[in-house]
């Protein structure tokens, strides 16, 4: 998770744009947010903990000058969720500071921060986004080497996932890891150039979201003079689409329907997944009841197939955020009873097909059920978007740290098991096969460019493509 987002404007004032873009990406980390951005001679920061809305409410805009910048909020992964790892994160290249916002995870950041450390680095933060700025910042040293050339040297030595923006003084990077496991668009319109984790910050800056950065790709766009240049990290250049392994839980969950990658809305994926889903597992019911807003589009695509009304029961308050990113379970819980109540009348005696993208911990469908069997549902069948979350994600969820938490895990995917805990009357997860056909062949029918090979389901199936180590 994270969202990164990087923009230069011919116009100056680039900030007025980094704001509102960094808050269509709130809902992928709402722990902290940061924005810097540079006015041709020097550089201007605000990063804090919280929201968007938090951390540049009142007058904090206005000393973030210049016509380049870039902007994150934070979902950790790596390192706690403290102060010091607030994104984007400083680092120095010869003596000139520069800024990184990352998406991912590194996956061979302990060797990387030892061996800089060895070479005299001495690390600020706990972030595997560090070990990017300690290696750019070793290779300043003493060379004859361009910030870029150092930039490009240090990501081939990073294994893992990334999508990236760097600022450095007027020019703003955009690289995206050789398996384009996590998304990073570009856009442009009214002397606006944007990099975004997701085309629904286009949008809401009223530009045009082109297209997706591909796999090894580095984006290069500066001020003065403007442009944008194209270039790759690695040496697969060429066959480079053939190594992508998109991260298939963003078209599940971590995406905003209105969001477009490759070329399909999440929010027709979604819809597919339910279509598929019904088809895999119906049963007699009277109702389809969303979990929102993450079942809101499958649902809408099960009621349809099924021809069963859909019906909103659960009413979601919209302040509160996503509770799965919550870095705590007893906020998590606490946030979700906030965040969910119940109509009893539309479920009081029905038998109720309770739909949710997927079932990680459990927190949310146990609650859910406990709600709808004290308003008096008659039956409770839950049909989830998503196979069994069996393994932990190394490569930008904090799953590894809850291995032990994963439900599916617990009962080694064993289904009937996993509903005598929740206490659903049925319970049917939607096939990995279902599941890449709906993301390969949109409910719109918009075909995707790549296979279904190259999409990542490690978190489902346990294969990995990026050799893991075990973490502590
Ligand atoms: S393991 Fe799952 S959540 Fe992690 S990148 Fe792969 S598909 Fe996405």
């Amino acid at each position: 998770m994270c969202g990164i987002i990087g923009a230069i404007s011919e116009n100056g004032g680039v900030a007025q744009d980094i704001y509102p873009g960094l808050w269509s990406l709130q809902h992928r980390g709402k722990e902290s947010a940061g924005i810097i951005t540079y006015d041709g001679q020097k550089y201007h920061k605000k990063k804090d903990m919280g929201t968007v809305e938090v951390v540049f409410g009142n007058d904090a805009l206005l000393g973030l000058a210049g016509g380049a910048g870039i902007g994150h909020v934070r979902y950790s992964t790596t390192g706690p969720n403290s102060a010091e790892n607030i994104q984007p994160v400083e680092g120095s290249f010869r003596s000139i500071p520069f800024w990184i916002g990352h998406n991912g995870n590194f996956t061979n950041t302990e060797e990387l921060r030892a061996e800089c450390e060895s070479k005299g680095y001495y690390f600020k933060t706990t972030t595997d986004t560090e070990v990017l700025a300690a290696l750019i910042f070793l290779h300043g040293l003493g060379g004859q080497k361009s910030f870029e050339y150092a930039l490009k040297l240090s990501l081939k030595k990073i294994e893992g996932t990334y999508s990236i923006v760097v600022l450095y003084k007027n020019t703003v990077y955009g690289v995206v890891d050789p398996t384009a496991n996590r998304p990073l668009v570009y856009g442009e319109g009214r002397g606006l150039r944007v990099l975004a984790s997701e085309s629904a910050a286009c949008d809401v800056l009223g530009i045009k979201y082109l297209r997706d950065v591909g796999p090894c790709e580095l984006i290069i766009l500066q001020t003065t003079p403007t442009y944008l240049q194209r270039d790759h990290i690695g040496d697969h250049a060429d066959d480079s689409s053939l190594k992508q392994k998109f991260c298939i839980f963003e078209y599940v969950y971590f995406l905003r329907p209105d969001s477009k990658f490759d070329g399909r809305r999440a929010q027709s994926t979604r819809e597919e997944m339910g279509k598929r889903l019904w088809k895999e597992s119906p049963v007699s019911a009277d109702i389809v009841v969303p979990i929102p807003d993450s079942g809101n589009f499958a649902a809408s695509g099960l009621a349809t197939e099924a021809g069963l009304p859909f019906v909103m029961a659960f009413f979601r308050s919209h302040y509160v955020g996503r509770t799965f990113i919550e870095p705590i379970q007893e906020r998590r819980e606490k946030g979700l009873r906030i965040k969910l109540n119940i109509i009893p009348e539309l479920v009081a005696g029905k038998r109720v097909v309770i739909v949710d993208d997927s079932i990680v911990r459990s927190t949310v469908i146990k609650k859910v059920i406990a709600m709808l069997r004290e308003a008096g549902a008659k039956e409770i069948h839950v049909r989830i978007s998503s196979p069994s979350y069996t393994h932990p994600c190394h490569y930008g969820i904090d799953t590894y740290r809850v291995k032990n938490e994963l439900i599916a895990k617990r009962h080694g995917g064993n289904s009937e098991a996993i509903r005598e805990e929740i206490g659903a009357d049925s319970l049917h997860h939607l096939s990995l096969e279902g599941l890449k056909e709906s993301v390969w062949v949109s409910r719109d029918k918009t075909v995707s460019r790549f296979g279904k090979e190259q999409m990542c389901d490690a978190c489902f199936s346990g294969t990995y493509h990026i050799p893991i180590k075990e973490r502590k």
